[in-house]
């Protein structure tokens, strides 16, 4: 590395400790040891959103509850289709959707249907609107249709008895949709996590208040705001928190009275640690790890009183990539999610990534699905998005991945194929 690399991505700076825990048994760690929920509550299903069902609910109805029409047409029967030519058929009347036609039909004879309107008596398929001819009364259709065509069946979404939605099931909108299908408006859901956060540091400053000479806003408490809101947890936001003993203990021992889950950003670095760790071995029983991670390596694990406590470090980048990687699929366990391992891509890499060897990194990057000229004509590609430091937030805005490069790796060439987390999926 050229000393202009070096300087204009610090990422590539050397903090390799050989003593470091390796990021997967941190996982596996923390995941063993924090509980399944327990709590109960029953909940409109607006409310459920984002929450994980706690007990079972069944349908007591066919969705659809009528065999109707999919599409606007003619319900006819189905063995007047001919088998060559036209037929020949009479317009008896009209079914609605929420109106239907009350009579049965007979052979020879047909209703004009609308998409979502019970199937009349007597009829078992329907012909769309634009594959008859219409003279007045009469309608003809041809041989090129098939019985039973263009019709949904009473049931073929949910039967009456059928379980809706297991214990277990995580509510996203589809789920909101799926209960309200069957006239559910309660469910019963695990209650949700109360998670309290706060960053420290004396140079941290609100927003509003005017920066003196190594001072700079905190930034920290607006990702964590973000990732838990996102999550659904309820949250309490207890501010700023100079590195000050005394007021870090209280608020520790507040925090942790208070929700299940208490999480900090800075202060676990080597030189903090011993001032927070003093406080935190104290009142609970903590952890202070130092991963073999990129970036993120401080990480602090453990209780705090009831309350389970995940120290992050203080860097942005940090925090994020340590929310993501260690505190979420905690979270969604202790709110009743299955665990289950994040999707990944493999991409071919088109920018060249710096690495050493013996701790996994997670780069920040730009996927896209692109034209190639091999067989299957498209494929993943992914480039860094600029300096990789630890501080550069920007380096996370402008990304809509990780890419994940394993302890072993020792940089990446352009062209070589990586592992990619995307960010976002569209439910
Ligand atoms: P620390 O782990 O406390 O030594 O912090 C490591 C780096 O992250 C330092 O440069 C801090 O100024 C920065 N930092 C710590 N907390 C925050 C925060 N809440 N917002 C932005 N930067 C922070
Ligand atoms: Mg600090």
């Amino acid at each position: 590395m050229t000393s202009t690399d070096q300087r204009y991505d610090p990422s590539c700076m050397d903090d390799f400790d050989p003593a470091s825990l390796d990021a997967g048994q941190a996982l596996t760690q923390i995941i063993n040891t924090v509980p399944r929920p327990h709590e109960v509550e029953t909940v409109p299903i607006q409310d459920s959103l984002g929450r994980v069902i706690a007990s079972e609910s069944h349908s007591r109805i066919n969705v659809p509850g009528h065999t109707n029409s999919a599409m606007d047409g003619y319900a006819i029967c189905g063995e007047d289709i001919p088998v060559r030519g036209q037929a020949v058929l009479s317009v008896i009347g009209t079914s609605w959707a929420g109106r239907p036609f009350t009579e049965s039909i007979r052979p020879g004879e047909c209703v004009r249907i609308m998409t979502g309107a019970a199937m009349p008596d007597g009829s078992d398929t329907v012909v769309m609107q634009e594959r008859v001819e219409k003279n007045g009364d009469m309608v003809s259709i041809d041989s090129n249709n098939k019985p039973g065509q263009n019709v949904r069946q009473a049931g073929e979404d949910i039967q009456a008895g059928e379980i809706v939605l297991e214990s277990g099931k995580h509510i996203r909108p589809a789920e909101l949709g799926l209960l309200a299908s069957t006239g559910i408006g309660e469910v019963t859901v695990y209650k949700k996590l109360r998670v309290a956060f706060f960053s420290t540091g004396d140079e941290l400053r609100p927003i509003g208040s005017k920066l003196q000479k190594g001072q700079i806003y905190d930034s920290n408490r607006y990702t964590l705001y973000g990732m838990l809101s996102r999550l659904g947890v309820e949250i309490t936001d207890l501010g700023v928190i100079g590195d000050e003993r005394n007021v870090i203990e209280q608020v520790f021992s507040d925090a942790a009275a208070e929700a299940d889950v208490v999480i900090t950003s800075g202060g676990v670095s080597v030189g903090e640690a011993d001032f927070v760790k003093e406080i935190l071995e104290q009142h609970g029983t903590v952890h202070f790890w130092k991963v073999a991670m990129k970036p993120g390596r401080p990480l602090a694990f453990g209780k705090i009183g009831n309350a389970w406590f995940f120290g992050l470090p203080g860097n942005p980048v940090s925090v994020m990539v340590t929310f993501y990687v260690f505190v979420l699929p905690a979270l969604r366990k202790m709110m009743g999610n299955p665990h289950q391992e994040p999707l990944t891509v493999t991409a071919t890499c088109s920018s060249k990534l710096r690495k050493r060897a013996g701790r996994v990194e997670y780069q920040r990057g730009i996927l896209t699905w692109e034209k190639d000229g091999g067989s299957s004509g498209h494929s993943y590609r992914v480039s860094k998005t600029g300096p990789q430091g630890s501080g550069v937030l920007r380096s996370m805005s402008d990304a809509n991945c990780f890419i994940i490069l394993p302890m072993e790796s020792s940089g990446v060439e352009v062209g070589d194929a990586v592992k990619v987390l995307p960010f976002e999926t569209i439910v």
